[in-house]
């Protein structure tokens, strides 16, 4: 039984153009969901799904597992 991994990752979204913005979960089910940065590439897309360690800070995609 070790739920400690799952505990500790944070789910953000983060724009992967330019601008690198990140947001929380609390702001994109706000409507936040789209990139808004002047001069992005990304601007006026979809942030994408990222989890986040609470532990190292490393951000990294759902589908990956993340160790110490
Ligand atoms: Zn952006
Ligand atoms: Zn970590």
């Amino acid at each position: 039984m070790c739920y400690n991994d799952y505990i500790m990752n944070k789910i953000i979204y983060v724009c992967t153009g330019t601008c690198k913005a990140e947001i929380s979960e609390e702001q994109y089910n706000d409507g936040l969901t789209k990139c808004g940065g002047e001069g992005c590439t990304l601007k006026g897309h979809d942030f994408a799904k990222r989890l986040k360690c609470s532990e190292c800070g490393a951000v990294y995609n759902e589908k990956e597992t993340h160790s110490h």
